[in-house]
């Protein structure tokens, strides 16, 4: 069958994204991550950025925070297959740290909120405070999880990152509380 129109500028992001060069951390990137998924996904989940595992693939996911992901995922009847995974920015920060809003700001302009269209999903999970922050402009993951947030007429539902459980472990119930809710909503859609 042919691709739709609507898959095959979402291939034409990702073969872009592979190659971007528009913000600094081009620079120190392995592989750029574009996401995964399928492009009729009703979920789409967005992280904050690549780590060192997704980085060496050029896959989202991936690593320890991944394997937790999809830990959590067993509990929801969701599996990855039902999703479409993205982080906010593509390429990986040295060491980790966190996107600079100018990195933030170009990817987002330049991807993450085309394929948001595109994808058109009706629910989007933002995990962490970078994706919670730059897509819905609330100011903390805190304030705004445990619940549904409708904007622009679609619906967000915030979360921790599950890679928070690694360095506060006493959050660990919160991410489980997060994907919960998620669960509860998947089944609405
Ligand atoms: S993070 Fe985004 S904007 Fe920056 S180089 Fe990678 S793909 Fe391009």
């Amino acid at each position: 069958m042919a691709k739709s129109k609507k898959a095959k500028r979402l291939d034409e992001l990702a073969a872009q994204i592979r190659v971007c060069t528009l913000c600094p951390l081009h620079e120190s990137r392995t592989l750029a991550v574009p996401g995964d998924g399928k492009y009729t996904a009703k979920i789409m989940i967005i992280g904050e950025a690549p780590g060192k595992e997704e980085d060496e693939t050029g896959h989202p996911f991936v690593g320890s925070a991944g394997r937790y992901l999809d830990h959590v995922l067993e509990g929801t009847g969701l599996d990855r297959s039902d999703l479409f995974i993205t982080n906010t920015v593509k390429c990986r920060p040295p060491k980790n740290r966190t996107p600079k809003r100018l990195e933030v700001d170009t990817c987002t302009s330049n991807y993450l909120f085309e394929q948001i269209e595109l994808l058109n999903p009706k629910l989007v999970v933002l995990l962490g405070s970078v994706a919670a922050k730059k897509v819905l402009g609330v100011k903390s993951v805190n304030e705004a999880r445990g619940h549904i947030i409708m904007h622009e007429g679609r619906k967000f539902l915030v979360g921790y990152h599950p890679a928070v459980r690694f360095y506060r472990e006493d959050l660990g119930a919160k991410v489980k509380e997060d994907f919960a809710l998620l669960k509860r909503e998947a089944k609405k859609l």
